[in-house]
């Protein structure tokens, strides 16, 4: 295979004796996702990772796998030379004739330090020959090309552009989790956020279908599937939630309607949680967002629920998830109109500083528990798959 790329870890993932752990993840996750490019070699080495292709055009491709894959630093074409000074000049020089280049500097870097020579050394012998043979001026500052040089421990890498990866961990190193996928502008940064954190992704969704349209469903696919992108295929559960709404609506007070509707999503949650072996839920809450979203209301949502509640978002505000929502490709989606299971009959006042007790106790008053397991039982899985859609 004559083509290389080469990838940079971001962190890596608790250091010292845990680096395979971490480097073995990325490499499954990258052998998976490359798959539809051509022939593929992923190679290991100790601080990078070599991807060896045979076809020239499949680096469009990749490129877009690379710069979508979390656990990347950056990455770049390169091109693998023998060990020596020789054997980079007319490599340079072939590379560069015949290009118009306004000007150019090299970059050498030497992870090998027992070199012959130093970075400084090769940097001026490289410039100096391709000045003197195709007159492209040196420019230091602001140059049109750079030419990255690396002394590896066997050979010399060279590349001329270099890529941003997303960073974060490597998908799956961190567990899975289930995560609350509402269709609005938030819960798919908080499921993207956790997902560069090394999680992957179960995905729940509570609709009220046929009490409202089926919207927001048609919606959080369509997210599921953008995101995609960046965790692979995915499951979306499906959970029919107007038997419960309904309850909350005619048994409870109309102030704590959101509150109690809450609850119930996260018992439910966690109900599901157990069987997709998810370790936590995540939600899109952000800290006095929307009136259920106060300490004191967050702290009564929960109180019914033992597994961790991820919350990304909490310390976020609006304008810097739109703009993550945006760069990730949610956004436009998101803000489309749908009929969300929660906007139903919403109360003028909702309560803003709930206790905990007061609620578990109203809790208590619901007739819920068969409809609780009717719910469970009526639950839909869907497999968002591209391959499959
Ligand atoms: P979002 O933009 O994600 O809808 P939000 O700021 O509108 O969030 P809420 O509507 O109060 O806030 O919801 C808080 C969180 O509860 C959501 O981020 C999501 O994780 C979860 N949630 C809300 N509605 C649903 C739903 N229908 N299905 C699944 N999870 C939901
Ligand atoms: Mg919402």
């Amino acid at each position: 295979m004559n083509h290389l790329a080469i990838i940079k870890f971001d962190e890596i993932f608790l250091k010292g004796k845990n680096r395979p752990l971490f480097i073995n993840q990325l490499v499954n996750n990258l052998d998976r996702r490359l798959k539809s490019n051509g022939d593929f070699l992923i190679v290991r080495r100790r601080l990078f990772l070599e991807v060896e292709y045979s076809k020239k055009d499949s680096w469009k491709e990749i490129k877009k796998t690379l710069s979508q894959t979390f656990g990347i630093g950056k990455f770049y074409k390169a091109f693998k030379l023998p060990k020596n000074i020789a054997s980079l000049k007319p490599f340079l020089l072939s590379f560069l004739e015949g290009k118009s280049i306004a000007s150019f500097r090299i970059k050498t870097k030497r992870s090998d330090k027992t070199f012959s020579k130093t970075s400084w050394e090769i940097d001026r012998i490289l410039g100096e020959t391709i000045h003197s043979h195709l007159g492209i001026p040196i420019i230091l500052k602001t140059p049109e090309l750079t030419i990255y040089v690396e002394i590896a421990t066997n050979e010399i890498f060279v590349h001329f552009q270099e890529f941003s990866g997303l960073g974060g961990l490597p998908t799956g190193i961190s567990g899975r989790v289930l995560s609350l996928i509402s269709g609005g502008i938030d819960s798919p940064v908080a499921a993207w956020q956790i997902m560069k954190r090394g999680c992957s992704i179960t995905f729940l969704h509570f609709h009220s279908y046929p009490l409202t349209n089926n919207s927001s469903i048609e919606k959080v696919r369509e997210i599921v599937d953008l995101l995609q992108a960046f965790h692979g295929k995915s499951k979306l559960t499906l959970v029919p939630f107007s038997e419960i709404q309904k309850c909350i609506i005619t048994n409870a007070p109309t102030a704590y309607r959101i509150l109690l509707y809450r609850r119930y999503m996260f018992k439910i949650a966690q109900k599901i949680a157990l069987k997709e072996k998810a370790l936590a839920l995540v939600t899109g809450e952000s800290l006095g967002q929307v009136s259920s979203q106060t300490i004191q209301n967050i702290t009564a949502i929960s109180a019914g629920t033992k597994l961790p509640i991820l919350r990304p978002l909490i310390g976020y505000n609006k304008s810097e998830i739109i703009s993550i929502a945006k760069s990730i490709g949610t956004f436009n989606t998101s803000i489309e109109p749908d009929q969300d299971c929660c906007s139903l009959f919403v109360p003028k006042r909702p309560v803003l500083f709930a206790k905990t007790t007061e609620v578990s106790e109203l809790e208590k008053k619901l007739p819920i528990k068969n409809i609780f397991k009717n719910t469970l039982a009526n639950i839909e899985n869907l497999v968002i798959s591209k391959q499959k859609r």
